[in-house]
């Protein structure tokens, strides 16, 4: 019998208990599990590729068949070059739905071997986001129900030094702690 490789692509800006859901479902009906981090030199991400990946590597070292990958370029072409069969996608809300089957049908039209396989995580992660614990950690709220472990550690330490600055350093928007400008954490305030 052929073994089934998938990806899950994503930002994980950070990686979430909701990613983290996903990839243990993911691993249970997928014989191969591929994390794959986007390089988007479009974003301003807070967390480096490289963070992320250790991340993400940290919080999946129990799952045998998951592994952690980087990628850029078109997700088809990345899938088809490591030979997976399906990229994975979560499905949290009907606000998902939309964006996650243009998306899908794009693929499709692309490379129309490849099949996206949707998931939804469980109910208790269904409002979780990046960008919500991303938001929540700036402005100093509790993060520790929201992310693994490895992750809250390394906000808070993200946090702590951008608390630093604030407090007296006078960084440059280029070299702020957080890898931001300044003006991230005002926009935020606006926010939420
Ligand atoms: P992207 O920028 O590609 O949306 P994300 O890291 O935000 O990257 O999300 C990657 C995938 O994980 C997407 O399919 C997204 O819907 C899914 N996802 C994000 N958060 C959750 C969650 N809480 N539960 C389930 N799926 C999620």
């Amino acid at each position: 019998m052929k073994r089934i490789k998938a990806i899950y692509p994503g930002s994980f800006d950070p990686p979430t208990n909701g990613h983290l859901d996903l990839i243990e479902r993911g691993s249970k009906i997928f014989d191969e599990l591929v994390v794959a981090i986007l390089r988007n030199p479009e974003k301003d991400p807070l967390f480096s590729v490289a963070d992320r990946r250790k991340m993400l590597e940290a919080m999946t070292s129990d799952f045998e068949n998951v592994s952690v990958d980087t990628f850029d370029g078109l997700t088809v072409d990345y899938a088809l070059r490591i030979e997976a069969r399906a990229i994975l996608r979560g499905i949290r809300a009907v606000s998902d739905y939309e964006y996650e089957l243009q998306m899908a049908l794009m693929n499709r039209k692309l490379q129309p071997g490849l099949e996206t396989v949707f998931m939804m995580p469980a109910e208790k992660y269904s409002y979780l986001s990046s960008r919500l614990v991303r938001e929540v950690a700036q402005l100093g709220g509790n993060i520790d129900c929201l992310v693994p472990e490895v992750v809250g550690q390394k906000l808070r330490e993200k946090m702590d030094v951008a608390h630093k600055f604030e407090n007296g350093a006078q960084p440059t928007e280029k070299t702020h702690s957080d890898g931001r400008g300044k003006s991230s954490r005002k926009e935020t305030k606006k926010r939420l």
